[in-house]
């Protein structure tokens, strides 16, 4: 078994099942959500994509035709509010005017990460968490979360290219849309849980055989 399948193995071990991970209703909410966390928490997006659910502002046709003061309020939680209203718009826009007003006939495009990518506000972490979750797509995400975990295992730098560590995922694990969602979730959770960014907890990790930085000491020295 190769090292990135083997540490999914470790981490499944130590985390069990994060099925159903990204909540949402509709395809068009988890691209929503994609939005809306950006530089935030999820929990933050979460309550600003209710926000937009209980107005009735979460369709792509609410959103196309709804004032952008309208949106702004709703989407506070999540801050930003001035830039995602934009962007919200933008993707409403593009999605009635390009896609019949459903997200879902982007699986069809030919090039389907590109045109994403192509819409002010949104990036290739966006672009790739709507592909995977909101359009079961095999594109694999990359976050802060994975930069941190990778970087401490010594696979990757901080600074490795987006497209580099997500190409590193997907050459190295079977094409398989559920194993991606799986991945990234369980990366997330092992962050949030023990490979905290400061002083992470090393003791009991199942990688920590793995890792260059598993002790106090190497931590120390390697300042992270
Ligand atoms: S041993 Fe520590 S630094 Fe290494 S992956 Fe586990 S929690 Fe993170």
């Amino acid at each position: 078994m190769n090292k990135i399948m083997h540490i999914y193995k470790q981490l499944k071990e130590m985390y069990g099942d994060q099925k159903d991970w990204w909540p949402g209703e509709t395809a068009f909410h988890i691209a929503i959500g994609a939005i809306l966390t950006q530089n935030t928490t999820w929990t933050s997006a979460y309550k600003a994509l209710q926000n937009l659910i209980a107005e009735g502002l979460d369709t792509p046709q609410a959103l196309y035709h709804a004032n952008i003061e309208n949106i702004k309020p709703l989407i506070k939680p999540a801050g930003f509010m001035n830039q995602k209203a934009r962007y919200l718009k933008n993707l409403a826009s593009f999605t009635c005017e390009q896609l019949a007003c459903c997200i879902r006939n982007l699986r069809k495009h030919p090039q389907p990460r590109e045109t994403l990518l192509s819409i002010k506000g949104i990036g290739k972490e966006t672009a790739d968490s709507i592909l995977l979750y909101a359009l079961n797509m095999p594109f694999f995400v990359v976050d802060a979360y994975t930069r941190r975990i990778f970087s401490r295992l010594g696979i990757i730098y901080k600074k490795t290219p987006y497209d580099e560590i997500a190409h590193m995922f997907t050459s190295n694990i079977p094409q398989d849309v559920e194993l991606y969602k799986e991945y990234h979730a369980l990366i997330v959770e092992h962050a949030k849980q023990r490979c905290k960014k400061k002083s992470p907890l090393c003791e009991g990790c199942l990688l920590k055989d793995l890792c260059p930085l598993q002790t106090t000491e190497g931590h120390r020295k390697q300042n992270i």
